[in-house]
């Protein structure tokens, strides 16, 4: 390098392809890069790994990672490599003929970055290994599994103390869980008690759109926000495994590609879905919360709960898993009276001490809080964590203000139903009464004959269910343990039932609910088709590589390049996201594509299907067939289908190889049926 010491933001440039750096990073750099102990805490998707990436190729010798989670190690390290990094790993995923190669790559002095999983901290040789390699740097990614109160506790990060001692090195640790008694133990373990440099990030993900639902007919409310999202990555989250089976059956038969997920399966089965899910474009997995640590995509763009999670921190979690790649992403939260039942038995239920369980109930609260918020959900959420914002303009309720009543007189006939049944029924029986519905177990119990009785018929049922939804969410009244399903009145109750309170509710509006129109990482209608190309280029690149498919180019990358639609290698440099080794790489192949692109306009079959799923299907079909335009081998006479034929077979959907075959004629279909059969079953 000409003697002259790169800068940190030349090699941003020059090594990833970024413009510039996300907030805190350049200081998280330059405190790593200056040999400081250093914590940072930064939100999923906030961009650690290039806090110690970068260090690593500043400092002399040689940087070890430290993480847990194997795919992302091999992706990263894959990653590094195209982009010209010399980075090699350790993990129980590698061949012999992997290791081998790393060990004299170390041995030679050639590696500059070495990922290790933490088991290798357990074998004797790795420490003596270390010292003889030239470490100069210890970066521990997921450092929050040096707790052991935490569920993601692994055993071997407390050896990671002694490490840093032995090696003498200074340590970057780096979580996206930042509550301070995981802070204080990451500190008193891997830091001997010595407070770091510590960065806090902040909570915000100001990507992800935050959306919750009351339940009405919950699978179609999944399915038809599934279908506005078709062919993008998403987890649906289900509260029994029975669910995760069936909604994935139904997401099936809509279409999609779903697959189950949840721990009563095999491993092996489970171990199958993690690896497709993280390599397959577009495949959406129905899960239990067992789908969590070690799911590393970062192009996940959408996640629904099926049903309530069981807190606010487990919601904050699961939805953190979309969009880490910082592009937009959504997100659908359903509850229901029974999921708030369900969710207070478990915690009754559970066998934590009092203190636990009513804390517990204190971060459901939170999560119902925000469910049955009025204003900006982003605030609310955001509140819990203790910091504030403007209202975000990216959550339903800032996109349509939710309409309001004053609820007070509706709950406090309510309560008074509650207390002149003596807390001793659940919704069904206490709306029979409040709308004066004479049944069998209402005139049994001459609840017809109390004052209550009637007294609710201006709502009618449908509101009365989302009365006492509400009046749970706000935890005025909560299901009794030891009685199945009926409420007692709480504390919080006392100052309405006395009239010294109001309380604002909402209405339900299930009828207006506004469809939101999944905008994002999309592009004009006129640049699509180039997109889709693009896309097609870079799965074909990938599964030659059997990488992932971000490895090669983001999504992101990908759209920049459809718009500005680069000449030129010199052009094609100025898209964020393409390094000179990336650009040595696939500069050429992707101009390609955009010089073959940009002269066809889309044709008029074509266009009538913008749009529309089919539309997607023909760009595809279309892309094969450029790849396929002279034989697999590119050496056959040149062959093609007319536009009105592409836009027939995608037409055709899945399980049609027989109409495949006589639509194209034999030569044809000689030449494309294979390729078009498969993109048509992935249809
Ligand atoms: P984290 O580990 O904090 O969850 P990652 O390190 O995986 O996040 O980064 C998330 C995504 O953001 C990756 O796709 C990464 O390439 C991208 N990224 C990181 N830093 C930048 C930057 N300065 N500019 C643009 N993209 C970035
Ligand atoms: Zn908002």
């Amino acid at each position: 390098m000409d003697g002259v010491t790169p800068t940190a933001h030349a090699l941003l440039a020059e090594i990833f392809g970024f413009d510039g750096f996300r907030p805190m990073q350049e200081e998280i750099v330059t405190a790593v890069t200056g040999g400081e102990d250093t914590l940072a805490i930064l939100p999923t998707g906030g961009g650690k790994s290039l806090c110690f990436q970068l260090p690593a190729l500043l400092r002399p010798g040689l940087t070890v990672v430290i993480s847990p989670l194997i795919a992302l190690m091999r992706d990263q390290v894959r990653a590094l490599r195209a982009s010209g990094v010399a980075a090699g790993a350790l993990t129980s995923g590698n061949t012999e003929n992997e290791t081998d190669a790393v060990f004299r790559d170390l041995h030679d002095g050639k590696l500059k970055l070495l990922y290790m999983a933490p088991e290798r901290l357990a074998s004797g040789g790795t420490e003596r290994l270390l010292a003889q390699a030239g470490v100069s740097l210890l970066a521990v990614d997921e450092a929050h599994c040096v707790s052991q109160w935490g569920h993601d506790f692994r055993p071997d990060y407390l050896r990671i103390g002694a490490l840093r001692r032995a090696l003498d090195v200074p340590l970057a640790a780096f979580t996206a869980t930042a509550d301070t008694e995981t802070r204080d133990e990451i500190v008193t373990r891997l830091f001997g008690g010595t407070q770091p440099r510590t960065f806090l990030g902040g909570f915000d993900r100001p990507n992800i759109h935050l959306a919750f639902a009351p339940k009405n007919k919950p699978r179609e409310q999944i399915l038809s926000f599934a279908a506005a999202r078709k062919g993008r990555s998403g987890i649906v989250y289900c509260g029994t495994r029975a669910k995760t089976e069936t909604l994935a059956m139904a997401l099936t038969n809509a279409g999609h590609t779903a697959l189950a997920y949840h721990a009563g399966m095999e491993p092996d089965q489970r171990r199958i879905v993690e690896q497709r899910f993280q390599t397959d474009d577009g495949l959406i997995v129905v899960a239990t919360v067992a789908f969590g640590m070690g799911i590393d995509k970062p192009d996940i763009r959408w996640v629904a709960h099926a049903d309530l999670p069981k807190s606010i921190e487990a919601y904050y979690q699961e939805i953190g898993r979309a969009g880490r790649d910082g592009d937009p992403a959504e997100t659908l939260t359903l509850y229901g009276s029974d999921d708030i039942r369900f969710r207070r038995m478990q915690i009754d239920e559970s066998l934590a001490p009092p203190e636990r369980r009513m804390a517990d109930h204190g971060r459901l609260n939170a999560l119902l809080g925000l469910a049955e918020a009025l204003g900006c959900r982003r605030q609310k959420l955001l509140a819990y964590f203790e910091e504030t914002c403007e209202p975000c303009g990216l959550c339903d309720l800032c996109n349509t203000p939710p309409e309001t009543f004053d609820g007070t007189e509706p709950v406090m006939k309510a309560l008074s139903a509650v207390l002149r049944t003596g807390e001793s029924f659940g919704v069904g029986h206490l709306t029979d009464i409040l709308i004066g519905n004479a049944t069998e177990k209402v005139r049994q119990r001459g609840h017809d004959q109390l004052p209550t009785f009637g007294v609710g018929q201006d709502i009618g049922r449908g509101q009365w269910a989302a009365v006492f939804r509400q009046m749970m969410g706000h935890d005025l009244v909560r299901p009794d343990p030891e009685r199945h399903g009926a409420l007692r009145i709480t504390h919080a109750a006392k100052p309405i039932l006395k009239g010294e309170e109001p309380i604002t509710l909402r209405k339900d509006s299930f009828e207006s609910a506004p469809r939101r129109r999944p905008a994002q990482t999309m592009v004009s209608d006129e640049d699509a088709p180039l997109l889709s190309a693009l896309k097609a280029k870079r799965r074909a690149l990938a599964e030659a590589q059997r990488a992932p498919a971000y490895v090669i180019f983001p999504d992101r990358t990908l759209i920049e390049m459809a718009e500005k639609r680069p000449k030129t290698l010199d052009d094609m440099a100025g898209i964020s996201g393409v390094g000179a080794k990336k650009l040595e790489r696939y500069g050429q192949t992707f101009l390609e594509v955009i010089a073959g692109e940009a002269v066809a306009t889309p044709h008029p079959a074509r266009r009538k299907l913008a749009g529309r799923a089919a539309g997607d299907t023909y760009d595809r079909l279309l892309a094969a067939q450029a790849e396929l335009a002279r034989g697999a081998d590119g050496t056959g006479k040149p062959m093609s289908c007319s536009a009105s034929l592409l836009a027939k077979v995608a037409a055709l959907g899945p399980n049609a190889a027989d109409k495949l075959d006589q639509l194209l004629g034999d030569r044809l279909a000689e030449r494309f049926g294979p390729a078009f059969a498969e993109i048509l079953a992935e249809t």
